[in-house]
């Protein structure tokens, strides 16, 4: 950590075109990172539970992959010297091996084995040749065509040697590192602790979605969609549930969120007029900065850290919860889970079909729907009304359209960048 977030805050000034009134997402996403310090308690696990988990430490390999000369074809294992390249060239079959089984005795020249796929190259022979490239006579094959030498062979340790890397610290855990771990004969693995976040939505116009609302209520949605993505993260979620704009009550809820998880995060309460009361209870408890992003949806956010706890006051409005969760909270979260550097979403450019009413000074988070067109290739389309509370245009997008600052309204056909959801919500 280079600066105290006590220091930032007292001297804001600091940080060159820094002004809280109107924060580029980029400049906000950077002075997130130099605040977080990653958990460091690890727990040993089985490779099937460590799916999704961060490794605490490296894992080099404890054996050749493969550890043994194998036939990479279902064919015959000969000797390179025995081929002849003008004519066709002639060996006696003198047995079969198949996967997993060694050939006992040792081909001489002249001579070749029937191997299978994965078989134990026999002593004597260094080149295989395909079945379907010989003919088969009684006990005797030919061939016109020569293999290169060593041809269709697998050599010991050409995937990984002993003592090769094979996964970094702070890798995240795949579906195929699981069976690399396995490939190696390794049954369990370091990882980090979980990291916990504490939610609670506020707003005295929220209500349970067990109970039947009146007029001026809305159904507390923030906490589910924050519950999806934070188990899509892999986060242990405490839960705090809905509560009312009262002071004692958030205040308390609060402390107690912070005392039991490494994050907070809340949604509401951070917009004109409900803010004051968040940064009054926040100062006293913590340090908080609280921020108006240059983007939308999601203009207002707090970050900070109350107690040992980082901080994130999200705006009340649903889609704004959860553009500003993947663009800021997300990354956070994964270096406080222990990656250090986490991959960015992917953002890539194609045809937008239809015009876009967008406002230069402002970054803009529209919902969009990529699409195969009749010709094949990928283009996209906004999901209709942009509103921030239109939660439905989330549950249609399949990608953000990301439209930086300097961009303005756009005709059909422009080329804009989009960010693909698939995989994260
Ligand atoms: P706020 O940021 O508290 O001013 O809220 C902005 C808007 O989002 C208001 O219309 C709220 O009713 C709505 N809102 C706030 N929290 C939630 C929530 N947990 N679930 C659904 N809507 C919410
Ligand atoms: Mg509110």
């Amino acid at each position: 950590m280079t600066t105290s977030l006590t220091d930032f805050i007292s001297n804001p000034s600091c940080m060159d075109d820094y002004d809280p009134n109107s924060m580029p997402v980029n400049k906000a996403r950077e002075l997130i990172k130099q605040f977080l310090s990653p958990v460091f308690e690890t727990e040993s696990v089985s490779i099937r539970e460590s799916l999704e988990r961060i490794l605490a430490h490296e894992i080099s390999s404890p054996s050749n992959v493969p550890n043994y000369d194998n036939s990479a074809m279902d064919g015959f294992a000969f000797k390179a010297e025995d081929m002849k390249l003008e004519n066709h060239t002639v060996l006696k079959v003198i047995g079969t091996t198949f996967a997993g089984k060694a050939f006992a005795g040792e081909i001489k020249s002249g001579e070749c084995i029937r191997i299978m796929t994965g078989g134990i190259m026999p002593k004597g022979a260094d080149t295989v040749i395909m079945q379907e490239k010989v003919k088969m006579e009684n006990d005797v094959i030919t061939f016109a065509e020569a293999p290169q030498p060593k041809a269709n062979v697998r050599y010991a340790g050409e995937d990984l040697k002993i003592g090769q890397m094979v996964l970094t610290k702070g890798h995240k855990m795949r579906p195929a590192d699981l069976g690399l771990l396995a490939s190696l004969g390794i049954t369990e693995v370091c990882v980090y602790r979980r990291l916990k976040v504490a939610i609670f939505s506020t707003g005295d116009e929220l209500v349970s979605i067990h109970k039947s609302l009146k007029t001026g209520q809305v159904y507390d949605s923030n906490r589910y969609s924050l519950y999806g993505m934070l188990t899509k993260l892999d986060a242990e979620i405490i839960d705090l549930g809905t509560i009312a704009d009262m002071p004692e009550l958030l205040e308390s809820t609060l402390l107690k969120a912070s005392q039991q998880a490494d994050v907070v995060i809340t949604s509401g309460g951070v917009s004109v007029g409900e803010a004051d009361y968040m940064k009054l209870l926040l100062s006293k408890h913590g340090q908080i900065v609280f921020w108006k992003i240059a983007m939308k949806p999601g203009r207002p956010l707090a970050y900070g850290k109350i107690g040992g706890a980082h901080f994130f006051g999200l705006p009340g409005n649903p889609v704004a919860v959860m553009v500003t969760f993947y663009q800021f909270v997300r990354e956070a979260l994964l270096i406080l889970m222990g990656q250090p550097n986490p991959v960015a979403l992917p953002i890539f450019n194609v045809t937008c079909t239809e015009s876009i009413k967008k406002q230069a000074g402002r970054t803009e988070f529209q919902r969009g729907i990529l699409f195969a067109d009749t010709d094949g290739s990928w283009k996209v389309r906004p999901t209709g009304a942009q509103g921030s509370a239109i939660l439905s245009s989330m549950s249609l997008a399949n990608c953000f359209i990301v439209l930086n600052e300097s961009i303005g309204n756009l005709e059909a056909g422009t080329k804009v960048q989009v960010q693909v959801l698939d995989g994260l919500v």
